[in-house]
């Protein structure tokens, strides 16, 4: 699949596994989604701009390299992206933060708008787009699709898990979006989850069921 990126590094395996067992709790799935999206940020800003400073070290004075992290908008798709926002965070914590509240209409699957707020100079920014799970690709294709009125520099989603049903519907809608996932499990259900995925990500998450 084009513009898919798999993230397969032993320790986010584990941890997905972990997350996945139907015993795991509320506090567990909150730390291991923590611990498991700062690893996953060290793969989507692989490729971030970097810049010479002039610094020095208790030896002499030398030219090193450091990112702008300001440059970087994590946007969370409410509420489930906030599990994926605060480990990120904690890897590039001068990023800038954008939240879009989509929820999923249970009749329509589809995604409805009911909060927008982004950082100002969009068009000079770099967008990574959160939600733990991309099933039908509803609320990511909604998501970037309200982003891109704002033309950004680029935009990139990450997600945990997906299925192919919405790797082939964000590709579809958004073939310029790279999607970084942990996982592609085997299908979508009826009531549009993941299976065999992880269960409903926002409720464990906040423990709200
Ligand atoms: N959202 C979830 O939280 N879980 C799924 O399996 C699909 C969408």
């Amino acid at each position: 699949m084009s513009n898919v990126h798999l993230i397969d590094h032993p320790l986010v395996q584990h941890k997905l596994t972990l997350m996945r067992k139907k015993e795991a709790s509320t506090n567990s799935f909150r730390r291991l989604l923590n611990e498991l999206a700062m690893l996953m940020a060290y793969e989507v800003t692989r490729d971030m701009a970097m810049q010479d400073v002039e610094i020095e070290t208790p030896l002499e004075k030398m030219k090193a390299k450091v990112i702008d992290g300001k440059k970087l908008v994590f946007v969370s798709i409410l509420r489930a992206g906030t599990g994926i926002l605060d480990g990120m965070l904690s890897v590039v914590p001068g990023a800038r933060v954008g939240h879009i509240g989509l929820y999923r209409d249970p009749k329509t699957l589809t995604a409805v708008e009911y909060y927008f707020k982004m950082p100002q100079d969009m068009q000079e920014r770099d967008v990574v787009v959160v939600d733990p799970m991309l099933a039908t690709g509803n609320s990511a294709i909604a998501a970037v699709e309200r982003l891109k009125e704002l033309h950004p520099k680029s935009i990139k989603f990450v997600c945990l898990l997906t299925c192919p049903e919405g790797v082939a519907a964000m590709q579809a809608a958004h073939p310029d979006v790279p999607i970084y996932t942990a996982a592609i499990d085997r299908q979508l259900n009826e009531h549009g989850y993941i299976l065999p995925g992880l269960g409903d990500a926002g409720d464990r998450i906040f423990g709200t069921k």
